[in-house]
């Protein structure tokens, strides 16, 4: 496996190029055609079997080894964000407005890369390597349940899938991961708010949709501090407001939105009656009424117990001990969980902040950045993930 490390690192440079040319192109989710078509050539070339155009942008690649055996899915996800890249760096995006702040541009390269070091080494494998790489993760429904609608975990039958996230919270090169539950359910809410509206001087006319509105994101806050077991985990965000034109009218209506995550599958059930009860009965204690649309999103991605316990193995491995670390639940959400509800698997983050470097923006900023350094631990990853299970 010494002879693998050398043989990655070599590629150092090939992944840098490939993650700062998608770095450069970002493209947003379901609109990833030019990645999608960087990645389809670059797979082509190295004599996979190719399927482009799976849930519109996603491109599937199938190494078939020497022998048969397992079938081993690895994914990535392709795409950007709607940011304006504030960052100074001569790979800096070249599409106005987008911007790989999460890191989906690294994610894309090291599969790339840990695609070609494995198709160099077929003749080892007992069975296929799938590299799945899958549009739009960012926005809800995501590209990974309608890939799996599409036939990806088929044909041949996918038995274990795997998938990684950089992750600029976590020192560069450690690989952070759980056994079970590991991310959150995420879902989402709009609230409409009808009041009745007037002169902004005269409010005995009228019922203020703003002042209801301003009530029921206070009340929402209790769900979590008096409706929830303590013990248990629930954000409720509300991250946008909208209402009125001008400052001196009391507008008809208000909007709210926001999410909701959650790690109990009842829980999660039950958010939906609480947060109508109190917007509902809050506006009318008001005069106004209200009306909340509830959305389910992505399940809580859980890692199966033992590939979560191999991956670790793994890891010591690529990265020693001391960088193996026990992550906590994250409340994030991430559409990987729908992989992992249909087949064993698991999903890590990689370390990639460096502080020295100023390479500690938090994901989904302008100033997001990682520290490309790391980019050849995640091919070796994928690379030995596959490799310990097929050779
Ligand atoms: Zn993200
Ligand atoms: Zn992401």
């Amino acid at each position: 496996m010494e002879e693998i490390k050398e043989e990655i690192l070599a590629l150092k440079d090939e992944v840098i190029n490939l993650r700062r040319d998608i770095h450069m192109h970002p493209e947003l989710g379901f609109e990833e055609r030019r990645t999608s078509s960087l990645v389809a050539s670059y797979l082509k070339n190295l004599g996979l079997e190719v399927q482009s155009g799976i849930a519109k942008t996603g491109v599937v690649g199938l190494l078939r080894g020497k022998n048969e055996g397992k079938t081993i899915l690895l994914r990535a996800d392709m795409d950007a964000l709607p940011i304006k890249e504030m960052n100074d760096v001569q790979y800096k995006s070249r599409n106005e407005g987008i911007m790989h702040a999460c890191g989906h541009d690294g994610h894309t390269a090291m599969l790339l890369v840990a695609a070609k070091v494995l198709s160099r080494h077929k003749e080892t494998l007992n069975g296929n390597a799938k590299f799945a790489f899958q549009p739009s993760e960012e926005h809800d429904p995501g590209g990974a349940i309608k890939m799996i609608e599409e036939g990806v975990l088929d044909s041949p039958h996918v038995d274990r899938a795997f998938g990684l996230h950089l992750g600029n919270f976590f020192n560069k090169g450690t690989i952070v991961l759980r056994d079970g539950i590991f991310m959150a359910e995420s879902d989402s809410f709009i609230i409409k708010i009808f009041g009745k509206g007037g002169h902004g001087a005269y409010p005995h006319k009228s019922v203020d949709p703003v002042l209801i509105a301003s009530q029921i994101v206070v009340s929402l806050q209790s769900i979590v501090s008096r409706e929830i077991d303590p013990i248990d985990s629930v954000v409720v965000t509300v991250g946008k407001i909208a209402s009125g034109d001008v400052f001196n009218v009391i507008p008809e209506v208000a909007y709210l939105e926001g999410t909701v995550r959650t790690i109990n599958k009842l829980t999660a059930q039950s958010m939906s009656g609480r947060i109508e009860r109190i917007a509902k009965n809050t506006a009318r204690a008001f005069g106004g009424d209200a009306d909340v649309n509830y959305s389910f999103g992505y399940p809580p991605l859980i890692n199966n117990s033992d590939s979560a316990e191999y991956v670790k193995k793994i890891a010591k491995e690529a990265v020693g001990k001391e960088n193996v670390i026990d992550a906590p639940i994250s409340m994030g959400g991430e559409d990987m969980s729908y992989f992992l509800e249909k087949v064993p698997g698991a999903f890590f983050w990689l370390g990639s902040m460096n502080n020295e470097k100023g390479l500690d923006k938090p994901h989904h900023s302008a100033y997001f950045d990682f520290d490309e350094d790391v980019l050849p631990i995640g091919v070796e990853m994928h690379v030995r993930i596959v490799m310990g299970m097929l050779t």
